[in-house]
């Protein structure tokens, strides 16, 4: 018995699964997840003294790597002064210029606690803006748990084989319409059906939930016209990609402007925010200026801010979404060559600095379903066999991968040498 099998076997006794988020659980991929003891640069250690490549980077926040000094110094410096008040703070304006300056479309943005806040109050926001009730989102997107938002939903809940949960009465499900990501006639079909009844999409710009999807060409800009025909807002929901695919977000990357945008874990540095923002005249719809109420605690606290601006500070340095966009790449096409060497049929998908890699024969995996036909079998032993060799990825086939910039090319060679060995031994 390892420490992690131990401690695993612990932490079921009170907590429902060991868990505190399911996809940590390992449930996919069978095995005691790996309880983590400290994380620094690329590398997280393991609760018995094992170092890992991270290729999770805590689900995408840690652009920079972990431990990063500046953050580090930002957060200590911040602890010296109180750890909440409750009250307005110089901090929270700096952070708001901070993210209107990366992503101009948010002309006013509100910070929360998590990215399921985010999109929670973006969607209210939305729905008492428009006074409409329906959204649309799409198969296999994750927005957070929120009820309307946890139909057909991606990652753990994709993963746990429930993309729709119990415990969402069907009376408020039914608002939530669902299309196929990257089909604009699956959209348009549905507005043509409530034509006046749907107040915003919400998609992931870069799909992260199902794997990595990035849009096909036009998806974003036909989703923009569509809105602007029926009058409903479009949420792009950046918590994964904002300020990983490029400075100014996926939209930035792909020149789309949307009415509302949330953001998540990457603008906290690692610590727990979310924001969501946009088009003033819509923000101003949200207490104390507007009607529709949305509010926290311990929004805009002190600590995150300090964590998040330090990170954001350290992101518009010249060269760094080039040097992670490279690496990514480096990363991605040396994986798939590495398994068509041992004749094991992969297709990936890079953006920025997130990845994906599908055990498929389709040249392109553009679609869910694709997502879905992908060969099960290979994911877990994959997984095991590079978790064997130091490399950590995440414990599901429907999880993006993510690259720091403390990624270098010591790391990158050892994984890739690392694949080989493993490819190797799956295509005996
Ligand atoms: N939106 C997207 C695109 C996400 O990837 C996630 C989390 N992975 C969320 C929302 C929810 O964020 P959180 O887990 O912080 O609530």
């Amino acid at each position: 018995m390892t420490r992690s099998d131990t401690l695993f076997e612990q932490a079921k006794k009170t907590i429902p699964g060991g868990v505190n988020s399911p996809v940590r659980a390992f449930s996919s991929v069978g095995g005691s997840p790996r309880f983590i003891e400290k994380a620094d640069g690329a590398y997280i250690y393991d609760a018995d003294g094992n170092a890992y490549i991270d290729y999770v980077g805590s689900w995408g926040p840690m652009i920079l790597g972990h431990n990063h000094p500046k953050i580090r110094e930002a957060v200590l410096a911040a602890v010296e002064n109180g750890l909440s008040f409750g009250a307005p703070t110089e901090l929270e304006v700096t952070m708001a210029e901070k993210v209107i300056e990366m992503v101009p479309s948010m002309e006013q943005v509100r910070m929360v606690s998590s990215g399921t806040e985010a999109t929670m109050s973006a969607i209210r926001l939305a729905r008492g803006f428009t006074s409409r009730d329906k959204i649309l989102k799409f198969e296999g997107c994750y927005h957070g748990h929120a009820d309307c938002l946890l139909v057909k939903a991606g990652s753990g809940a994709l993963t746990l084989g429930q993309p729709s949960s119990p415990g969402i009465p069907e009376d408020f499900a039914k608002h939530t319409l669902t299309a196929t990501y990257n089909d604009l006639e699956s959209v348009k079909a549905l507005f043509e059906q409530y034509p006046e009844e749907i107040s915003c999409i919400i998609l992931e710009p870069v799909a992260g939930n199902m794997n990595c999807i990035p849009p096909v060409d036009g998806f974003l800009q036909g989703l923009r016209a569509i809105c602007d025909q029926y009058g409903a807002l479009m949420i792009i929901d950046e918590v994964m990609t904002g300020f990983r695919v490029s400075k100014s977000g996926a939209q930035g990357y792909y020149g789309v402007t949307p009415d509302l945008t949330t953001l998540g874990k990457v603008i906290g540095g690692g610590m727990p925010v979310g924001a969501f923002g946009g088009r003033k005249d819509v923000m101003q719809f949200i207490a104390p200026t507007g009607p529709v109420y949305q509010a926290g605690t311990l929004s805009g606290n002190p600590i995150a801010m300090s964590a998040g601006l330090a990170q954001m500070e350290e992101l518009c340095a010249d060269g760094v979404y080039e040097e992670l966009a490279a690496k990514t790449k480096r990363i991605a096409e040396g994986f798939k060559s590495a398994a068509n060497k041992h004749g094991i049929p992969m297709s990936i998908n890079y953006v920025g600095g997130m990845f994906g890699l599908f055990f498929t024969e389709e040249e392109k995996v553009t679609s869910f379903e694709q997502v879905t036909k992908c060969d099960a079998d290979k994911f877990p032993i994959f997984y095991h066999g590079m978790l064997d060799e130091g490399i950590y990825l995440a414990p599901s086939a429907y999880e993006a991968g993510f690259l720091s910039m403390a990624h270098g090319e010591k790391e990158l060679e050892e994984t890739l040498a690392a694949a080989d060995r493993v490819f190797a031994k799956m295509a005996k």
